[in-house]
């Protein structure tokens, strides 16, 4: 990944460091201690789950910083955002029955996810997987970019953690029409820089899976839940429904704490 030279939102600079998660999350969700789980994979053109390059550490993500946004970002609309969503997450992480939400908070939780995501990317020296303009989408259309789906739902979430985050970025390469179908084939490993991210969040029993793509293709109607999830997560982006019941279904199982594995490949590449 080249040095940024600016702020990922808005182009400009100097680069400050900014909190990958706000740092009011602690007192919604106290870190449980040295549980944690956090995994970034990169998976490049050529490569498999099995051979890219894995990261994998324990640290609040709340106390880890990345350079990637400049202080007027970080202080104005970032922070704005941070509060007003707030009165959104905080209950969902904390597991409390609210029942339902409105479209407006469904926005904002959407947005606020999205920032979130597109700053975790810069917490590693990882090919991010959204692209320049969807960052400047995020900030000046207050909302996820065009290519990204947000499913949220309950965390079953076991005694002994508080925190998870698994990160995969890949390429999708131009689609090229196929043919046969008269459709768009959807080639795979070709050259090419990221522009594909799938990333999976826990914070406390909030469960959010966030995946995106700056190709061409869009996500399509091909990006969905295999059944063991789809039971149990909502989508709440783009938005579906006027109020949207919390919670979604039953809870996401610990067990599948995993459950990113092997999802990204569902989403793009099913079987065909
Ligand atoms: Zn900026």
């Amino acid at each position: 990944m080249a040095d940024l030279t600016g702020c990922i939102f808005c182009g400009n600079g100097p680069l400050t460091e900014e909190h990958v998660l706000p740092r009011r999350l602690n007192r919604i969700v106290p870190f449980a201690g040295d549980d944690h789980t956090e995994m970034m994979i990169t998976i490049r053109p050529g490569q498999t789950r099995e051979t890219a390059q894995e990261i994998r550490y324990r640290q609040p993500p709340y106390e880890r910083t990345a350079r990637c946004v400049c202080e007027p970002c970080n202080h104005d609309w970032m922070s704005d955002l941070d509060e007003a969503a707030e009165h959104v997450y905080s209950p969902l992480m904390r597991g409390e029955a609210i029942g339902r939400m409105g479209p407006g908070d469904q926005r904002v939780l959407a947005w606020w996810l999205a920032k979130v995501i597109a700053v975790m990317e810069y917490a590693d020296r990882l090919q991010p997987g959204m692209s320049s303009s969807q960052h400047r989408w995020i900030m000046e259309r207050k909302s996820p970019p065009p290519g990204t789906k947000v499913w949220i739902g309950d965390f079953d979430l076991p005694g002994d953690a508080t925190y998870r985050y698994e990160h995969v970025t890949w390429c999708i390469a131009p689609g090229v029409p196929d043919l046969v179908t008269g459709g768009w084939a959807r080639p795979r490993g070709s050259a090419g820089d990221s522009n594909s991210h799938f990333s999976m969040l826990t914070v406390g029993r909030l469960a959010a899976i966030i995946l995106g793509t700056a190709s061409a293709l869009g996500l399509g109607p091909l990006a969905d839940l295999p059944p063991s999830l789809a039971a149990s997560l909502g989508q709440l982006w783009p938005l579906r429904t006027k109020y949207f019941a919390w919670p979604p279904g039953p809870p996401v199982p610990p067990s599948t704490s995993e459950f990113g594995e092997g999802l990204e490949n569902f989403a793009f590449f099913p079987e065909r």
